[in-house]
């Protein structure tokens, strides 16, 4: 090995991390990383390494230990409330001499415990589904390893990789550029400085501070333009980005609004339920008298348990599962949504705006005509097999014109497209034709060896050069020499310059037209003709393209090579004026044959629909008439005409038209910012670098997972796994349905605690009425504390999880968008709520009243028993509660047993309260006495009034909305 001014490798860390690689030669950079520049590490090295250095990641704060976690779980003060009562009780029965066991203290520590663990399970599954998710959103990196370039997770990057950076990349460690070509980086998050920094491989001179470290790329920097290859010098902590980050907070989740919304209520509904549980202990109080410490303490816990019980402390936690389970399901259909939040906002999703190639249509290109000055070619053939012909009236071109003179632009065309590409069309093992690339490009590669027309080609011409695409530009560049033009002396060929691009903007680049071998000035006529061209075939989907160029000058091209004898793209954007137009294509790209039924859903479902694309705008026009996203008579708007118009202007567009064509990146953000001042909630497809701040700004920034770049992924809010915009669609269903379920347990469980607090109020101030009082109990309660406890610390949970995973049970998808700004819990629900809350509290008050002697209706039971009975009628009703809380205003008979999770929940909690009626143990524990059949039959049918009530409710509810 060479001499290195550092020690290699396997020397230890620190003294890599001494090393200022700016001053290194990029050789000697490489040498001294251990690695051949040409072929990378090999992936037993790779190995090696990763566990040598670790992985490729900024340290996050250390995870929050498990006993933690479980302790959190009690960290409520109403928890902390019902504890301290327990203590008082034990104290109390202490006191009181310590007779018996403090069943009552034992049984809500028990209670208390067995929530907490529930709460620890859900909490750890929500934050499962959270990493599970991270992991799929993680950036990735190009490395050569073995001598081939394979796509890694950036946390698999060790120090000596070589990586090969593209642009749209976000860089995965710090490195030293080997080679670069037009390469330009945003190091704004490391340096701040907001305009992209040119970077090449030349060594520097002396030690400069970060932001002037042109050969050297760093780790959470983006490359806006250009390409290059670096040595991976850091990786992880030792990382520039790893020095000032230090120590990174675990990435937690900002509650959503949704979860904000709800511990909102769930604290208003806290006070409330606290103002009630002090007004009943008082009345319990003044009805029973309280004659010793015990009564004392027993009041005091029945007045918390109420408390703990009425309040949905637990709402915020089965709403972080909820949501968790939503977006794995997402995940499992092809979209990838990063934060929760996202599911509450593509619920309320009301435009979506989408890419036209590869998200509405395949992007399969195959190329079906040639125009030129000298005709029309037609090319058979489907896909990328190159099985076809380029027929010139119905011949195939070679053979229809021997000399090649008359259809010389043909032949021009297609090579001079083809030699404008970088795609290659290969036959895998199984025969298929595949494309690694550009499709847009592989469709000039197919014609062109359709045509036979691929060796002469490639044994002509030779690439030197290329001034790279960019959706800005709309069209790009190569230099090639031509080998049949040597030049004097140098033995090489002539340069040519050699453009493809959209029509409309190539001849804005020409100056001439060739027809034959004749190269004549470019008249308004030819102008003319070729609009005519590319208006015949856009008006059939065509998507079109052109081809020019123009023989360079020695000098020129010389002009723009630097003195290491490499092209120099910013400097070849001036040789792309005076071209030579050529001809023009037409490439069709097959509408996805799934996009028109998810457009025709989305507008069901009230959701518009439109296409910003940088195709032609009646090529676009064309197919989104196709998709149903746009109709016979409407227009599209062009990326120009957008630019002309004000504020005002742009929103009544942005209204009215579906389809906006030749747009560039900065358009997309009008548009959003046009939708969004109306009120809009918007979703925006990108898949490229400049695509960024778009997605970022719209409200679901949607990236394609397989065409994207990783920039665009970054800043997206959710990536598709398949590029499809029916996933869009399906992801927005989810959305809704989601949204709809935690509707269904909210219902469900403000419901029931509504029936509890009531149950207790009134059992309370009515005790009289009811028989409660003269049973010689020292305090009068129609429920005791633990039974309360147990209703909602116990038998509520499994209905409300189960809800939150409910299939849809009305049609999500044929209601306009929630609007933003609407709550989770309107008018209409909560007085549903309070409603059914109402005619809970009366049957079971009635089961009191039925069995015991004396108050209205006469009995004939204890008071245990009847007690019993009421917990029991309670306890039903809310598992009855359970069907009805699926709508607000569907029968619950509507798919009654589609939910098996919901009948398993209420066949645990019948099973439950039988055994709390019926076991020994348990009645001790709960206070309970067996229940006849008879008894239960009473029960049931008590219970049973909260669906019969509610069943009526909606048939109203119904026909009110239909006379609306
Ligand atoms: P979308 O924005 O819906 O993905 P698009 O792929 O048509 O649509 P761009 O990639 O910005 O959008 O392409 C705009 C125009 O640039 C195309 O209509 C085509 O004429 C031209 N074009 C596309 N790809 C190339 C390419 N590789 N080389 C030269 N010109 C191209």
């Amino acid at each position: 090995m060479m001499d290195s001014p550092v020690p290699p490798t396997s020397h230890p860390r620190a003294a890599l991390d001494a090393t200022d690689w700016a001053l290194v030669d990029a050789s000697d950079a490489a040498a001294t990383l251990e690695v051949d520049s040409a072929t990378g590490l090999s992936a037993a090295e790779a190995t090696a390494r990763r566990e040598r250095f670790g992985a490729n990641e900024l340290d996050a704060a250390p995870p929050e230990p498990a006993w933690r976690r479980i302790l959190r779980q009690f960290a409520d003060p109403l928890i902390y409330l019902l504890l301290g009562a327990v203590v008082i009780s034990a104290i109390a029965w202490l006191f009181e001499g310590a007779r018996g066991v403090p069943i009552d203290a034992i049984v809500i520590i028990a209670i208390v415990i067995a929530n907490a663990i529930l709460g620890y399970v859900q909490e750890a599954k929500a934050a499962d589904a959270v990493a599970a998710l991270q992991g799929m959103a993680a950036v990735s990196a190009t490395v050569v390893r073995d001598g081939r370039s394979e796509q890694v997770p950036a946390a698999d990057l060790v120090p000596g990789d070589i990586l090969a950076l593209a642009e749209g990349d976000s860089v995965g460690a710090d490195a030293r550029l080997l080679s670069s070509s037009s390469l330009q980086i945003a190091e704004a998050s490391l340096t701040g400085e907001s305009v992209p920094v040119t970077k090449s491989a030349t060594t520097l001179p002396e030690a400069v501070p970060l932001g002037d470290r042109a050969n050297m790329v760093f780790k959470g920097t983006a490359v806006t333009q250009g390409v290059g290859r670096a040595v991976v010098t850091a990786t992880g902590m030792q990382t520039e980005m790893g020095h000032i980050a230090t120590m990174l907070a675990q990435t937690e989740q900002e509650p959503t609004p949704l979860q904000k919304e709800i511990a909102g209520v769930s604290r208003t509904l806290g006070i409330a339920v606290i103002v009630i549980a002090v007004v009943v202990m008082g009345a319990i109080g003044f009805t029973s008298g309280i004659g010793s410490l015990q009564d004392a303490v027993d009041v005091l816990l029945v007045g918390v348990s109420l408390a703990v019980a009425a309040v949905p402390e637990g709402l915020p936690a089965i709403l972080s599962v909820v949501l968790s389970i939503g977006v794995q399901a997402m995940s499992r259909q092809g979209a990838i949504v990063k934060h929760l939040s996202s599911v509450e906002t593509l619920g309320s999703a009301s435009v979506i705006c989408s890419d036209k190639t590869g998200t509405l249509t395949r992007n399969e290109m195959t190329m079906l005509r040639v125009h030129t000055g000298s005709g029309v070619a037609d090319i058979t053939g489907v896909g990328y097999a190159p099985d076809g012909d380029v027929l010139v009236d119905g011949s195939p071109l070679l053979e229809s014109d021997p000399g090649l003179d008359l259809r010389a632009e043909d032949i021009v065309v297609l090579s001079g497209g083809t030699l404008a590409s970088d795609a290659e069309v290969r036959q895998d093992a199984d025969g298929s034709w595949v494309v690694v690339g550009d499709p847009t490009e592989a469709a000039f590669v197919v014609a062109e060896r359709k045509a036979g027309l691929t060796e002469r080609r490639e044994q002509r011409f030779t690439r030197v050069g290329e001034v790279p695409f960019t959706s800005e530009r709309k069209m790009m560049s190569v230099i090639v020499e031509d080998a049949e033009h040597p030049l004097d002396g140098t033995g090489r060929g002539r340069p040519v310059l050699v453009a493809k691009g959209a029509p409309d903007v190539l001849l804005q680049h020409c100056t001439r037209v060739r027809s034959g071998m004749e190269v004549t000035d470019l008249t308004d006529d030819d102008r003319r003709r070729v609009q005519a061209s590319v208006d015949s075939m856009s008006a059939q989907a065509l998507r079109t393209l052109a081809v020019a160029y123009r023989p360079l000058e020695t000098d020129e091209h010389a002009s723009a090579t630097d003195a290491a004898g490499d092209f120099d793209p910013e400097a070849g954007l001036a040789l792309e004026e005076g071209l030579i137009f050529v001809g023009t294509v037409g490439i069709i790209d097959p509408p996805r044959s799934e996009a028109a039924t998810a457009i025709a859903a989305a507008h069901r479902a009230g959701i518009r629909v439109v296409m910003i694309t940088g195709d032609h705008p009646s090529t676009a026009l064309r197919i989104a008439q196709e998709l149903g996203i746009a109709a016979a008579g409407d227009r599209a708007i062009a990326g120009p005409e957008l630019d002309a118009m004000d504020a005002d202007a742009l929103r009544a567009a942005a209204r009215d038209v579906s389809v906006f064509a030749r747009v560039a990146p900065e358009h997309k953000l009008q548009i959003i910012d046009a939708l969004q001042a109306d009120g809009q909630v918007v979703s925006m497809t990108g898949d490229g670098v400049n695509d960024a701040p778009a997605l970022k700004k719209a409200d679901i920034g949607v990236a394609m997972g397989i065409t994207g770049t990783e920039v665009s992924k970054e800043a997206a809010a959710m990536i598709l796994t398949d590029d499809n915009f029916a996933t869009i669609v399906a992801a927005v269903r989810q959305g809704r349905v989601i949204f709809g379920n935690i509707r269904k347990f909210l219902r469900y469980l403000l419901s029931s605690n509504m029936g509890e607090v009531l149950t207790m109020f009134f059992g309370v101030m009515l005790a009289g009425y009811l028989g409660l009082t003269g049973h010689g109990e020292s305090i009068v309660v129609p429920l005791l504390a633990t039974q309360i406890l147990w209703i909602n610390l116990i038998t509520d949970s499994g209905p409300a999880l189960a809800m939150g995973v409910d299939a849809e049970t009305e049609d999500v998808m044929a209601r306009p968008p929630r609007r933003a700004d609407e709550r989770v819990i309107d008018g209409q629900m909560w007085s549903g709520i309070i409603a059914i809350g109402a005619v809970m509290a009366i049957v079971t008050l009635l089961a009191i009243d039925i069995f015991l002697p004396g108050g209205l209706i006469e009995g004939s039971e204890d008071v245990e028993t009847a007690r019993t009975a009421a917990f029991t009628t309670l306890v039903l009703a809310q598992l009855f509660n359970a069907l009805n809380s699926r709508s607000e205003r569907v029968s619950a008979f509507h798919r009654l047993f589609s939910n098996r999770w919901l009948w398993a929940a209420l066949a645990f909690g019948v099973v439950t309260q039988v055994l709390v009626v019926h076991v020994p143990l348990l009645q001790t524990a709960f206070g309970t006495a067996p229940l006849a059949p008879g008894q239960w039959l009473v029960c049931v049918a008590l219970a049973s009034v909260v669906l019969w009530f509610d069943e009526l409710r909606k048939v109203g509810i119904r026909a009110l909305e239909r006379r609306r």
